[in-house]
């Protein structure tokens, strides 16, 4: 078959599939790259991303979808289309939401998706085409239970220890750890200095880590996300039907399997078998999107 391109391009990383036909026809090729998201490495950086992936895929490329973190806005999508005509000359091209490429990953055309992975957000389509969203406004104006919030949040545990005279618990001791820094303070000044919410969702998955051991600390983090992921959830649900299945991804719900519980029973639906977490990558839901392109 033609070669199609898709993309995830989240809010951490960049996954490009090429593909070339059935699996049986032989696969393709599979990259991960630093992010193309505008809102974190802006034009620029966007573009040599996918100048260097366009240099690693191949040509004869005839149709790319990328689903997006941050392609929230039709100002945002456009300006991501461009990038990808210039880089994918001839080929058919369409940005997606990042939600929209979870549904296809999942095989379903009705669902509610729910992400946690740098950022977080709930969206979902039901049976008769009605949309419906919640948060995921990026890391300044949402984003509650996504990697960053969740390292947000130990570091103000961090001060709070720290103001109230309190000897550092383990959380904050392997967080001072791993960000090389003395005291609270110290570690407040270095998140100030690197505000990139790519930066320090990388620690999100010790805070997990750490919340699985038993950590008080950690764990009242973990469930605080938990119900700010749940509430999403239980927006979209609300707004399509409960009926519908509920899909969860991004690397947070993927990987800890604690939150990821711990959000389906605050969910709370009739039927819990409604619920599932992906297990597909999300960039196959964009090389389906994209073999769609072509076929019509
Ligand atoms: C972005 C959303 C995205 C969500 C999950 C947020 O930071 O603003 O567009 O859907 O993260 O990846």
């Amino acid at each position: 078959g033609p070669a199609v391109l898709g993309l995830h391009i989240g809010g951490s990383k960049t996954h490009a599939v090429r593909w070339d036909g059935t699996p049986a026809e032989g696969g393709g090729v599979e990259i991960t790259e630093a992010s193309a998201n505008l809102s974190s490495v802006g034009h620029q950086g966007a573009d040599a991303v996918l100048r260097r992936i366009a240099a690693s895929v191949g040509s004869g490329i005839e149709a790319v979808c990328a689903g997006a973190a941050g392609a929230d806005t039709p100002a945002s999508r456009a300006v991501l289309s461009a990038l990808l005509t210039e880089h994918f000359p001839g080929a058919r091209v369409e940005v997606v939401h990042d939600t929209r490429i979870v549904l296809a990953a999942a095989g379903l055309d009705a669902g509610v998706v729910l992400v946690a992975g740098t950022g977080s957000v709930a969206w979902g389509r039901n049976a008769d085409g009605v949309e419906a969203r919640s948060g995921g406004y990026g890391y300044l104006l949402g984003d509650e239970g996504g990697g960053y919030s969740v390292v947000r949040d130990a570091v103000r545990e961090a001060l709070r220890e720290y103001y109230a005279g309190l000897e550092p618990g383990t959380l904050v001791r392997s967080l001072m750890a791993a960000t090389a820094n003395v005291d609270a303070l110290q570690l407040m000044d270095s998140f100030y200095a690197k505000p990139e919410p790519d930066h320090w969702a990388t620690l999100a998955p010790l805070v997990l880590e750490l919340a699985a051991e038993g950590d008080p600390a950690a764990v009242r983090i973990q469930a605080e996300a938990a119900h700010h992921l749940a509430s999403l959830a239980r927006q979209v649900l609300g707004e399509l039907g409960l009926e519908l299945p509920l899909v969860m991804a991004g690397s947070l719900l993927v990987n800890h399997s604690q939150l990821a519980g711990s959000v389906a029973r605050k969910v709370s639906l009739e039927d819990p078998s409604s619920i599932r977490i992906l297990s597909q990558t999300p960039v196959h839901g964009a090389v389906e999107l994209a073999r769609q392109l072509i076929k019509d």
